[in-house]
Protein backbone atom coordinates (compact mmCIF):
# COMPACT_ATOMS: atom_id res chain seq x y z
CA UNK A 1 0.00 0.00 0.00
CA UNK A 2 3.10 2.42 1.18
CA UNK A 3 3.98 4.11 -2.32
CA UNK A 4 6.94 6.29 -1.95
CA UNK A 5 6.43 8.23 -4.89
CA UNK A 6 2.55 8.95 -3.94
CA UNK A 7 4.01 10.16 -0.62
CA UNK A 8 6.77 12.40 -1.87
CA UNK A 9 4.32 14.03 -4.70
CA UNK A 10 1.77 14.23 -1.76
CA UNK A 11 4.52 16.49 0.40
CA UNK A 12 5.26 18.45 -2.81
CA UNK A 13 1.84 19.71 -2.86
CA UNK A 14 1.64 20.68 0.89
CA UNK A 15 4.51 22.40 0.29
CA UNK A 16 3.04 24.50 -2.39
CA UNK A 17 0.12 24.72 -0.18
CA UNK A 18 -2.04 22.60 -1.71
CA UNK A 19 -4.60 19.97 0.02
CA UNK A 20 -3.93 16.17 0.61
CA UNK A 21 -6.13 13.70 1.94
CA UNK A 22 -4.02 11.04 3.06
CA UNK A 23 -5.05 8.22 5.54
CA UNK A 24 -4.02 8.03 9.43
CA UNK A 25 -5.30 5.21 11.93
CA UNK A 26 -8.37 7.26 12.79
CA UNK A 27 -9.98 8.37 9.80
CA UNK A 28 -8.73 10.08 6.40
CA UNK A 29 -7.49 13.68 6.73
CA UNK A 30 -7.86 16.57 4.63
CA UNK A 31 -4.27 17.95 5.16
CA UNK A 32 -2.58 21.18 4.67
CA UNK A 33 0.47 23.02 6.18
CA UNK A 34 -0.56 24.11 9.54
CA UNK A 35 1.90 26.97 9.65
CA UNK A 36 0.25 28.55 6.30
CA UNK A 37 -3.16 30.45 6.87
CA UNK A 38 -3.81 30.34 3.07
CA UNK A 39 -3.57 26.25 3.12
CA UNK A 40 -5.45 26.39 6.18
CA UNK A 41 -8.40 28.48 4.97
CA UNK A 42 -8.74 25.94 1.49
CA UNK A 43 -9.77 23.33 4.10
CA UNK A 44 -12.30 25.25 5.29
CA UNK A 45 -13.21 26.38 2.60
CA UNK A 46 -13.06 23.26 0.38
CA UNK A 47 -15.29 21.53 3.71
CA UNK A 48 -17.58 23.58 4.04
CA UNK A 49 -16.43 23.73 7.75
CA UNK A 50 -17.28 26.76 10.36
CA UNK A 51 -14.23 29.05 10.92
CA UNK A 52 -14.98 28.30 15.03
CA UNK A 53 -14.53 24.67 14.89
CA UNK A 54 -10.60 24.23 14.67
CA UNK A 55 -8.05 21.92 13.33
CA UNK A 56 -6.33 19.39 15.01
CA UNK A 57 -2.49 19.48 13.78
CA UNK A 58 -0.66 16.31 12.82
CA UNK A 59 3.11 16.04 13.79
CA UNK A 60 5.89 13.46 13.27
CA UNK A 61 7.72 14.15 15.90
CA UNK A 62 8.25 15.35 19.89
CA UNK A 63 10.72 18.14 18.34
CA UNK A 64 8.32 19.30 16.09
CA UNK A 65 5.45 19.53 19.08
CA UNK A 66 7.92 21.75 21.08
CA UNK A 67 7.93 24.27 18.43
CA UNK A 68 3.83 24.16 18.35
CA UNK A 69 3.15 24.36 22.10
CA UNK A 70 4.18 26.60 24.86
CA UNK A 71 3.95 23.51 27.85
CA UNK A 72 6.88 22.22 28.63
CA UNK A 73 4.38 20.10 31.73
CA UNK A 74 6.01 16.49 32.20
CA UNK A 75 2.28 15.28 31.79
CA UNK A 76 2.73 15.81 28.15
CA UNK A 77 5.96 13.56 27.60
CA UNK A 78 4.46 10.92 29.76
CA UNK A 79 1.26 10.58 27.58
CA UNK A 80 2.92 10.82 24.52
CA UNK A 81 5.47 8.25 25.27
CA UNK A 82 2.18 5.65 26.19
CA UNK A 83 -0.04 6.62 23.39
CA UNK A 84 2.04 8.04 20.51
CA UNK A 85 2.10 7.86 17.69
CA UNK A 86 -1.83 6.69 18.05
CA UNK A 87 -5.45 8.24 17.97
CA UNK A 88 -4.75 10.81 21.04
CA UNK A 89 -5.00 14.67 20.69
CA UNK A 90 -3.69 17.17 23.27
CA UNK A 91 -5.30 20.00 23.01
CA UNK A 92 -2.93 22.45 24.75
CA UNK A 93 -1.24 26.22 24.97
CA UNK A 94 -0.37 27.12 21.56
CA UNK A 95 3.21 29.07 20.75
CA UNK A 96 2.97 32.06 18.68
CA UNK A 97 3.98 30.47 15.06
CA UNK A 98 0.60 28.54 14.70
CA UNK A 99 -1.87 30.68 12.81
CA UNK A 100 -5.03 31.71 14.45
CA UNK A 101 -6.97 30.58 11.87
CA UNK A 102 -6.08 26.80 12.58
CA UNK A 103 -7.53 27.26 16.25
CA UNK A 104 -10.49 29.41 15.56
CA UNK A 105 -8.92 32.10 17.50
CA UNK A 106 -7.83 29.71 21.08
CA UNK A 107 -4.77 30.69 22.85
CA UNK A 108 -4.88 26.64 22.58
CA UNK A 109 -4.54 24.22 20.18
CA UNK A 110 -4.63 20.24 19.44
CA UNK A 111 -2.03 18.05 18.54
CA UNK A 112 -1.64 14.75 18.06
CA UNK A 113 1.33 12.21 16.45
CA UNK A 114 -0.81 9.58 13.98
CA UNK A 115 -0.04 5.88 14.12
CA UNK A 116 0.17 5.77 11.09
CA UNK A 117 3.22 5.13 8.43
CA UNK A 118 1.87 6.98 5.43
CA UNK A 119 1.21 9.85 7.35
CA UNK A 120 4.17 10.34 9.48
CA UNK A 121 6.21 10.16 6.49
CA UNK A 122 3.84 12.69 4.51
CA UNK A 123 4.65 14.70 7.93
CA UNK A 124 8.20 14.19 7.68
CA UNK A 125 8.96 14.81 3.88
CA UNK A 126 6.08 17.75 4.05
CA UNK A 127 8.74 19.26 6.91
CA UNK A 128 5.58 20.98 8.61
CA UNK A 129 3.00 19.98 11.05
CA UNK A 130 0.00 18.86 8.92
CA UNK A 131 -3.07 20.43 9.67
CA UNK A 132 -6.29 18.06 8.97
CA UNK A 133 -9.57 17.73 9.61
CA UNK A 134 -11.67 14.72 8.89
CA UNK A 135 -11.76 14.44 4.86
CA UNK A 136 -15.19 14.93 4.22
CA UNK A 137 -18.11 17.38 3.76
CA UNK A 138 -18.60 19.09 7.32
CA UNK A 139 -20.81 17.49 9.62
CA UNK A 140 -21.50 14.01 7.01
CA UNK A 141 -19.72 10.24 7.38
CA UNK A 142 -16.23 10.13 8.33
CA UNK A 143 -14.08 8.74 5.77
CA UNK A 144 -12.29 5.39 6.55
CA UNK A 145 -11.22 4.53 2.47
CA UNK A 146 -9.99 6.39 -0.33
CA UNK A 147 -12.79 5.83 -2.20
CA UNK A 148 -15.34 7.77 0.55
CA UNK A 149 -13.25 10.90 0.45
CA UNK A 150 -13.62 10.95 -3.84
CA UNK A 151 -17.10 10.73 -3.23
CA UNK A 152 -17.15 14.35 -0.98
CA UNK A 153 -14.54 15.78 -1.78
CA UNK A 154 -14.26 15.24 -5.48
CA UNK A 155 -11.63 18.32 -5.75
CA UNK A 156 -8.95 17.79 -3.62
CA UNK A 157 -5.56 18.52 -4.78
CA UNK A 158 -4.56 14.52 -4.23
CA UNK A 159 -5.31 11.24 -2.49
CA UNK A 160 -3.09 8.89 -1.35
CA UNK A 161 -4.62 6.05 -1.45
CA UNK A 162 -3.40 3.34 1.99
CA UNK A 163 -6.26 1.30 2.05
CA UNK A 164 -8.56 0.90 4.62
CA UNK A 165 -8.15 2.67 7.92
CA UNK A 166 -7.44 0.56 11.04
CA UNK A 167 -9.27 2.37 13.99
CA UNK A 168 -12.18 4.10 12.02
CA UNK A 169 -13.08 6.32 14.80
CA UNK A 170 -11.75 10.33 15.07
CA UNK A 171 -8.91 10.42 17.96
CA UNK A 172 -9.28 10.63 21.63
CA UNK A 173 -9.18 14.51 22.42
CA UNK A 174 -8.02 15.69 26.32
CA UNK A 175 -7.26 18.75 27.73
CA UNK A 176 -4.68 18.29 30.63
CA UNK A 177 -6.21 20.67 33.78
CA UNK A 178 -4.16 21.45 37.17
CA UNK A 179 -5.50 17.86 38.95
CA UNK A 180 -5.78 15.62 35.81
CA UNK A 181 -7.33 15.62 32.34
CA UNK A 182 -10.63 16.15 31.05
CA UNK A 183 -12.27 14.08 27.56
CA UNK A 184 -12.85 16.39 25.16
CA UNK A 185 -14.08 13.99 22.56
CA UNK A 186 -14.67 9.97 23.37
CA UNK A 187 -11.94 7.73 21.11
CA UNK A 188 -10.60 4.38 21.15
CA UNK A 189 -8.75 5.51 23.83
CA UNK A 190 -10.81 5.30 26.99
CA UNK A 191 -10.74 7.13 29.95
CA UNK A 192 -9.59 4.12 32.11
CA UNK A 193 -6.74 4.13 29.89
CA UNK A 194 -5.73 7.82 29.92
CA UNK A 195 -6.36 6.99 33.61
CA UNK A 196 -3.17 4.65 33.97
CA UNK A 197 -1.04 7.71 33.40
CA UNK A 198 -3.09 10.54 35.22
CA UNK A 199 -6.28 11.03 37.60
CA UNK A 200 -9.33 11.62 35.29
CA UNK A 201 -10.65 15.19 36.13
CA UNK A 202 -14.29 15.28 34.47
CA UNK A 203 -16.55 18.30 34.09
CA UNK A 204 -18.59 18.29 31.93
CA UNK A 205 -19.10 21.89 32.07
CA UNK A 206 -15.91 22.88 30.80
CA UNK A 207 -15.48 20.21 28.45
CA UNK A 208 -18.36 21.99 26.62
CA UNK A 209 -17.13 25.35 26.41
CA UNK A 210 -13.83 24.22 25.31
CA UNK A 211 -14.38 21.92 22.85
CA UNK A 212 -16.41 24.37 20.16
CA UNK A 213 -16.82 21.76 17.69
CA UNK A 214 -18.56 19.43 19.42
CA UNK A 215 -22.12 19.89 18.03
CA UNK A 216 -24.74 17.62 18.55
CA UNK A 217 -25.41 16.73 15.10
CA UNK A 218 -22.36 14.94 13.00
CA UNK A 219 -20.90 12.30 11.04
CA UNK A 220 -24.73 12.44 9.45
CA UNK A 221 -25.31 9.83 6.39
CA UNK A 222 -27.56 11.71 3.56
CA UNK A 223 -30.43 9.42 4.63
CA UNK A 224 -32.76 8.72 7.58
CA UNK A 225 -30.45 7.25 10.61
CA UNK A 226 -32.02 5.80 14.08
CA UNK A 227 -30.34 3.68 16.34
CA UNK A 228 -32.26 0.76 17.23
CA UNK A 229 -33.43 1.79 20.94
CA UNK A 230 -35.89 -0.57 21.52
CA UNK A 231 -38.98 -1.83 19.91
CA UNK A 232 -41.39 0.91 19.00
CA UNK A 233 -39.19 1.80 15.47
CA UNK A 234 -42.09 2.68 13.47
CA UNK A 235 -40.16 1.99 10.23
CA UNK A 236 -40.51 -0.06 7.21
CA UNK A 237 -37.87 -2.92 8.01
CA UNK A 238 -38.47 -4.06 4.37
CA UNK A 239 -36.85 0.01 3.14
CA UNK A 240 -34.07 -0.26 5.83
CA UNK A 241 -30.35 -1.31 6.58
CA UNK A 242 -29.39 -2.57 9.60
CA UNK A 243 -25.85 -1.87 10.81
CA UNK A 244 -25.82 -4.89 13.45
CA UNK A 245 -23.36 -6.00 16.22
CA UNK A 246 -24.67 -9.12 18.21
CA UNK A 247 -27.12 -10.49 15.27
CA UNK A 248 -29.82 -10.33 17.87
CA UNK A 249 -31.94 -7.57 15.72
CA UNK A 250 -31.43 -8.92 12.10
CA UNK A 251 -35.31 -10.24 11.22
CA UNK A 252 -36.96 -8.63 8.82
CA UNK A 253 -34.22 -6.20 6.84
CA UNK A 254 -33.77 -5.89 3.32
CA UNK A 255 -30.08 -5.75 4.23
CA UNK A 256 -27.81 -6.29 7.01
CA UNK A 257 -24.33 -5.20 7.52
CA UNK A 258 -22.72 -6.87 10.42
CA UNK A 259 -20.01 -4.99 11.64
CA UNK A 260 -17.96 -7.53 14.11
CA UNK A 261 -17.78 -11.83 13.48
CA UNK A 262 -16.64 -11.93 17.29
CA UNK A 263 -19.06 -9.48 18.67
CA UNK A 264 -16.20 -6.84 19.49
CA UNK A 265 -16.25 -3.32 19.95
CA UNK A 266 -13.13 -2.32 18.26
CA UNK A 267 -14.60 -4.26 14.94
CA UNK A 268 -17.76 -1.78 15.13
CA UNK A 269 -15.50 1.14 15.04
CA UNK A 270 -13.43 0.46 12.19
CA UNK A 271 -16.66 -0.62 10.11
CA UNK A 272 -19.20 1.51 11.86
CA UNK A 273 -18.18 4.41 9.28
CA UNK A 274 -18.02 2.25 5.76
CA UNK A 275 -21.54 0.30 6.49
CA UNK A 276 -22.99 4.06 7.17
CA UNK A 277 -21.83 5.06 3.44
CA UNK A 278 -22.63 2.02 1.69
CA UNK A 279 -26.04 2.36 2.98
CA UNK A 280 -25.89 5.69 2.60
CA UNK A 281 -24.74 4.79 -1.28
CA UNK A 282 -27.46 2.18 -1.77
CA UNK A 283 -30.78 2.90 -3.66
CA UNK A 284 -32.61 -0.46 -1.98
CA UNK A 285 -32.40 1.67 1.04
CA UNK A 286 -34.30 4.34 2.49
CA UNK A 287 -33.45 3.81 6.27
CA UNK A 288 -30.53 2.86 8.13
CA UNK A 289 -30.85 1.55 11.76
CA UNK A 290 -27.95 0.91 13.79
CA UNK A 291 -27.72 -1.52 16.99
CA UNK A 292 -26.53 0.39 19.75
CA UNK A 293 -23.84 -0.50 22.41
CA UNK A 294 -23.30 -0.47 25.80
CA UNK A 295 -22.00 3.10 26.37
CA UNK A 296 -18.82 2.08 28.49
CA UNK A 297 -15.17 2.08 26.91
CA UNK A 298 -15.23 2.15 22.93
CA UNK A 299 -18.79 2.02 23.55
CA UNK A 300 -18.95 5.29 24.86
CA UNK A 301 -16.94 6.66 21.54
CA UNK A 302 -19.76 4.48 19.18
CA UNK A 303 -22.80 5.72 20.50
CA UNK A 304 -21.12 9.35 20.60
CA UNK A 305 -20.64 8.78 16.94
CA UNK A 306 -24.39 7.25 16.31
CA UNK A 307 -26.62 9.66 18.41
CA UNK A 308 -24.75 12.74 16.25
CA UNK A 309 -25.15 10.84 13.51
CA UNK A 310 -28.70 10.20 14.50
CA UNK A 311 -29.95 13.92 16.10
CA UNK A 312 -31.10 15.56 12.91
CA UNK A 313 -33.80 12.41 12.37
CA UNK A 314 -35.07 11.51 15.98
CA UNK A 315 -37.29 14.49 16.38
CA UNK A 316 -40.94 13.59 15.30
CA UNK A 317 -40.33 9.92 15.12
CA UNK A 318 -41.54 9.06 18.71
CA UNK A 319 -44.44 10.75 20.68
P1 LIG B 1 -11.66 16.86 13.71
O1 LIG B 1 -12.93 17.43 13.19
O2 LIG B 1 -11.65 15.38 13.86
O3 LIG B 1 -10.46 17.41 13.05
O4 LIG B 1 -11.53 17.34 15.23
C1 LIG B 1 -11.43 18.66 15.53
C2 LIG B 1 -12.00 18.86 16.86
O5 LIG B 1 -10.96 18.95 17.81
C3 LIG B 1 -12.72 20.18 16.96
O6 LIG B 1 -14.06 20.05 16.53
C4 LIG B 1 -12.58 20.55 18.42
O7 LIG B 1 -13.68 20.04 19.16
C5 LIG B 1 -11.31 19.83 18.84
N1 LIG B 1 -10.24 20.79 18.99
C6 LIG B 1 -9.25 21.08 18.12
N2 LIG B 1 -8.46 22.06 18.59
C7 LIG B 1 -8.96 22.41 19.78
C8 LIG B 1 -8.61 23.36 20.77
N3 LIG B 1 -7.60 24.18 20.62
N4 LIG B 1 -9.37 23.42 21.87
C9 LIG B 1 -10.40 22.60 22.05
N5 LIG B 1 -10.80 21.68 21.16
C10 LIG B 1 -10.09 21.57 20.04
MG1 LIG C 1 -14.62 15.27 11.36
Amino acid sequence: MKNFSDIEKAAKYIQEGKLVAFPTETVYGLGGNALNPLAVAKIFELKERPSFDPLIMHIASIAQLEKLVLSTDERIYKLAEKFWPGPLTMVLPKSNIVPDIVTSGLPTAGIRMPGNEIALELIRISDCPIAAPSANKFGRISPTTAAHVKKQLPNVDYIIDGGKTTVGLESTIINLTDFGFQILRNGIITKEELETILPFDGNSEIQKLSAPGMLKSHYSPGKMFLIAHNNNLKIDKLKAGLISFSGELENGYRKIIRVSDRKDLKDYAVNMFEAMHAFEDDNDIEIIIAEPVIDRGIGKAIMDRLRKAEFNWRPGMFQ
